[in-house]
This record gives C-alpha cells, structure tokens and sequence, in this order.
C-alpha cells in the first residue's frame, strides 16, 4: 500500500501529503487488498462498499455523502440494445463524487485542514462538497474569466473561490504552489482520486450479474474516469472475479481532440493539436497530464477513441432527453460516439453518462430555443 512512481520507481507513503513524485510524474497506487465477495454481502450501497481496493488505511473514516449505486438502463436506441449508466445521479451531480469522497477521506485522515483545487466544473463542485461535509477548508482556483453563474455551487457549498488571471494552466499552477502547504485533493494528479472512480466498473460487474460488459464508452478530457475503469475492471480480473476486461472506448469532441488525435496517430502521449469551443466543455482539455498512461490504458484493454463532431453531440443530447435522460452535452457524447459505430460493434455496450443537464439548465436553454 503507497504511492509509487512508473517513471522512476519510488515509494511514498499514503500519509504524505504529496500529490506527485519528486521527478514530476503523477504517481499510481500500489493496492494489495482486494474486497470479497462474502464482503459485499454485508456491506452499504456507497462507494465505500469497495472500500479495499482503494489502498486506504483499514481505520480511517470515509467522508460519504452516499455516493455510488448510479442506475444502469437496458434500453434500446434505433433498433440495437445497449446499457447506460446514470453516473451523474450523485450527491454533487457527477461522477466525479466517487473520487472527492475518497481523496477527502484521506485529507481527513492524514489531518490535513486545507484543501484546494482547480477545476470551475464537476471537480470543483465534488471537492467542494465533500471538504464541506468533512469540515475541511477548502480553495478552488479557477480562472478569472470563469463567469460567476458556473462557479455558483461550488461557492454555496462554502469554497474560498480564487480567480486567477491567464489561461487556464495559470489556475493549475496557483493550485500547484498553494498544495506545497495543503492537501492537493487534484481530479487529475491525486491517485486516490482516481482509485475512488474504480468504483464504477465494480458496480458495473455487480449490476450485471457478476460479468463484464465488452465494451464501456467514457467521456475523455483529462482522463481520470478511463484510467479509474480500466483499473477497476484491471483489479476484478486478477482476483479472478471476471476472465477478462471490457474494450475501453474514450470519446472526445474533434474541436478539442488531442488524445483521439495521439491514439490514430500511434503516439505516447496527447497530441499538439489546435482547439475551439466545444459545447462538451467538461472534456476540453488541450493538454492532458495523464495523457500516457490513458492512452496505455486504451491500448491495454484493446479500445480505441471515437471523436465527434458538435453536432453530433447535439443530437444524442436531443436523443437522451427524449428518452427521459437529462445529462449534459459532455455526457451526451458517449451516445454520439455509440452511433458512429456499427451495428455489430457496438453490442452490449456500456454508455457511462457523467454529468447532470440540470448543472447546465442555461446552457441548454441556448442550445435548444424555444
Ligand atoms: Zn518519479
């Protein structure tokens, strides 16, 4: 149990508060304890039902807020069966609550009493919820063009919110220097944050009757909740749980595509690639920091990316709502991105919808006048 890096192989302690290696990479778990199945039987519907695979301390405390259980659908769309997850049914309107309940969790646990971190969208929202419940500080740094209608929930759940001027990577890096003297609770560089998004993929497996799907179909900006379900799915099968992973099927928005580009290019890491407004705002990210090991973890499970172009992601938005399904544009692209395959390819199929429409009622109103 700890931190260790990939790139130089060093080991941290869970206790330290560091969010990175020395070296600069971002850092992965070592988990060498698994949940049972005996477990489960008795255990609450939270995340924290998996509690094991999580690399905690086996005394520490989960912060919760009841996270986890997201329904998942059989429907069927133009003929052709498929699943979808309702992952944005959560305590702060996304998935990304799997992830602050456990990275605060910790926070709590190792003491800390500050928290911060850089994100104006679902992030923001879930690290600021859960450092609320926890009774925990906490900063969100955003930039200073973030107009103020979209940061006003995570400013009602009581954040310090600080606008920095610059681009984007300005608020990262302010975010950066003030996690020298706080808890860096980061969707994208804390390991556990990522670990907490594993959950899904084990939900997956007990919602299906103990079996995973062949493919899951996950919105891409960053990267987090990939890598989380491809480390879930990585985790039930080496305890035998299942014989094999599903294929992990990242979709981004072509007007900001840099990992779609690196993967149909064969590359390494994300690719330079020009971006403009995307209506999938929560996964326009020019220069993703895990880029490597999510484009490892595609190639691992045998997936691919799918781009999609914004009006394709305004027709599967259209197509959820009549369904009774109302999720944002960058949920909405799983769908789009389930569309553009064949028919053949696309059979028992997880879409994982990832934030709630009704963060975004505005937005939608534009998009859809009356
Ligand atoms: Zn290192």
């Amino acid at each position: 149990m700890g931190y260790i890096c990939k790139t130089c192989g060093n080991k941290f302690s869970i206790l330290e508060k560091r969010f990175r290696c020395d070296c600069g990479s971002p850092l992965d778990l070592e988990i060498d304890t698994f949940f049972s199945k005996k477990d489960l039987q008795k255990r609450g519907e939270s995340i924290w039902r998996y509690r094991e695979a999580y690399g905690l301390p086996a005394d520490l405390l989960p912060v919760s807020l009841g996270e986890g259980r997201s329904p998942l659908l059989k429907r069927s769309i133009k003929g052709d069966d498929v699943l979808v997850k309702l992952d944005f049914l959560q305590p702060s309107g996304s998935f990304k609550d799997r992830g602050a309940s456990v990275s605060i969790s910790l926070a709590n646990y190792i003491g800390v009493d500050r928290a911060v971190e850089d994100s104006s969208g679902n992030a923001g929202a879930a690290v600021s919820a859960y450092s609320a419940a926890a009774g925990i500080a906490c900063t969100v740094f955003v930039p200073d063009y973030t107009p103020d209608g979209k940061l006003t929930q995570i400013r009602l759940y009581n954040a310090n919110v600080v606008k920095v001027p610059g681009k984007r990577q300005d608020a990262h890096h302010a975010a950066m220097a003030a996690a020298r003297t706080s808890f860096y609770a980061s969707h994208i560089w804390s390991p556990v944050f990522v670990q907490g998004l594993a959950s899904s993929a084990f939900e997956i497996w007990e919602q299906l009757g103990g079996r995973v799907p062949n493919m899951v179909i996950v919105p891409v900006g960053s990267g987090g909740y990939l890598e989380g379900l491809y480390q879930g799915f990585t985790l039930l099968k080496n305890a035998g749980y299942t014989r094999s992973i599903p294929q992990i099927i990242g979709v981004q928005a072509l007007n900001c595509a840099p990992i779609h580009e690196a993967f149909q290019r064969g590359m390494d890491s994300f690719a330079d690639v020009e971006s403009s407004q995307t209506i999938a705002e929560g996964i326009s990210v020019q220069q993703p920091a895990r880029s490597k090991s999510v484009l490892e973890c595609i190639r691992a499970s045998k997936g691919f990316t799918i781009g999609v172009s914004e009006q394709e992601i305004l027709e599967a938005v259209r197509t959820l709502f009549t369904m009774g399904i109302f999720a944002e544009p960058t949920s909405a692209s799983v769908l789009a991105g389930w569309f553009k395959l064949e028919p053949k390819q696309r059979k028992d199929a997880v879409l994982l919808l990832t934030g709630s429409g009704l963060k975004q009622t505005k937005k939608l109103a534009e998009l859809f006048p009356e």
